[in-house]
């Protein structure tokens, strides 16, 4: 296995960046897949989780468990200190002015349902546009659909040229009085193509729009400042920031926040119930109805520990090397196109090979051990944008290695036995 020893950035801890410390950090790394070692690079869809996570949960549940908010017991208070410690760790993480401006969320999909539903209720109405890129996922697509069903807004799309660059000229076009939000996407998760947010955002405010950022790619390979963004709102789902699933955050601007209807009603959101009214509490506890996603919450508070503690410049420094030597390895084959070769890239890689489909792609390299991901990844928009029905894709995390690159090229040579 290899040892990849990276130049500490400026922001990062000392954590020296020794990626078989950190794969002895997984306990799922250890354990074969068909008898062979597990090549796993499908973290693009969900991340494994390192052993502090698991052992936060497991101490949550077994040492400071009750339901959050009620209780005047100990564990009650216990495990809501947990939870609205968690809340700040999120919020110092992505900079955030408060903790108040961090709601959790089921993932991402559900913050951004949030936005569309409640955001969409106070400051859209018919014949309001906004902008999405042709890159986004169905998480970011459909929610918007069903409120322009509902309430008659347009949807506009920016689009991508053939290596995958967004386009911001043809964006600025599509900018105007009548954009109200652009809801797009920090990092492609097909393509890899990282956003220029920062112009995107910049753009977007000169016209009096607001910007909501689906960070779900962005978050686990780069660092994110939200008030240096400016961003309106940003989501991200924890379970691809090594944290568990069932949990993710919305980060909201305090001032809209503040303006914004419930999106689901139930207890803890309110302030005064009786047949005849509801009077709601402030944000967030007014858009977290019923029993909030405890230890999850407790869980993400650890992988961020974790990430923070190996230093996400160090994770995307040594993606950034993974990315680079499958792309070269990848290249040297004339029955591979790789799908997305823009100029600013995150560590992920989809292509396809010729005469064999992504699905029986990936159903032999996964008898070889190597797990990637094959399909329209959420994103079938974007597939017919490139004319394909699906890519296969592999996508890095922190524990990678180019012994895993070199699995899955061994494994494309099975694939190459079969179908050549
Ligand atoms: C994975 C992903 C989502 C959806 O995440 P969920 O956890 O399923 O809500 C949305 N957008 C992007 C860019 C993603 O990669």
């Amino acid at each position: 296995m290899t040892t990849v020893a990276l130049k500490t950035a400026p922001d990062a801890t000392n954590y020296p960046f020794d990626v078989d410390r950190i794969r002895a950090d997984f306990p799922i790394l250890a354990r074969p897949v068909h008898g062979k070692p597990l090549a796993f690079l499908d973290s693009g869809a969900s991340a494994q989780k390192p052993q502090a996570v698991l052992d936060a949960i497991q101490r949550a549940y077994s040492e400071t468990y009750a339901n959050v908010h009620r209780g005047a017991y100990y564990l009650s208070q216990a495990a809501t200190d947990g939870y609205e410690g968690a809340r700040k760790r999120v919020a110092d993480y992505i900079n955030a002015a408060s903790a108040d401006e961090i709601i959790f969320t089921r993932n991402v999909t559900s913050a951004i349902n949030l936005v569309a539903s409640s955001y969409g209720a106070k400051f859209l109405q018919a014949g309001d546009e906004i902008i999405l890129s042709q890159m986004e996922h169905h998480a970011n697509i459909v929610p918007w659909q069903m409120l322009r069903d509902r309430i008659g807004i347009e949807i506009k799309v920016a689009p991508i040229d053939d290596r995958g660059n967004f386009l911001l000229d043809e964006y600025e076009k599509l900018l105007s009085p009548k954009t109200k939000l652009v809801a797009i996407t920090q990092v492609s998760n097909v393509l890899g193509t990282i956003v220029p947010l920062d112009d995107v955002i910049r753009l977007a405010h000169a016209q009096g729009a607001h910007v909501l950022v689906d960070g779900a790619q962005g978050i686990v390979h780069s660092r994110v400042d939200v008030q240096a963004l400016d961003a309106d709102f940003y989501g991200f789902t924890g379970h691809k920031l090594y944290g568990p699933s069932g949990i993710g955050a919305l980060y909201g601007k305090m001032e809209l926040l503040k303006q914004m209807p419930p999106y689901e009603g139930g207890g803890d959101m309110i302030e005064l119930v009786t047949f005849e009214k509801t009077t709601y509490r402030e944000p967030p506890a007014r858009f977290e109805a019923g029993t909030p996603p405890i230890v999850q919450a407790i869980g993400l508070h650890a992988a961020i520990d974790y990430v923070d503690a190996v230093g996400i410049e160090n994770v995307a420094a040594h993606e950034a090397t993974l990315l680079e030597y499958a792309t070269d390895r990848l290249s040297e084959y004339s029955d591979i196109t790789i799908i997305g070769q823009a100029d600013n890239k995150a560590g992920i890689i989809s292509f396809v090979m010729d005469g064999a489909h992504a699905h029986d792609i990936g159903t032999i390299v996964d008898a070889e051990g190597v797990a990637i991901r094959t399909g329209h990844h959420c994103a079938q928009p974007l597939m017919d944008r490139f004319d394909l029905a699906a890519t296969a894709r592999a996508s890095f995390g922190m524990y990678n290695t180019r012994a895993d690159v070199d699995a899955l090229l061994a494994a494309l040579d099975k694939v190459r036995d079969i179908f050549g």
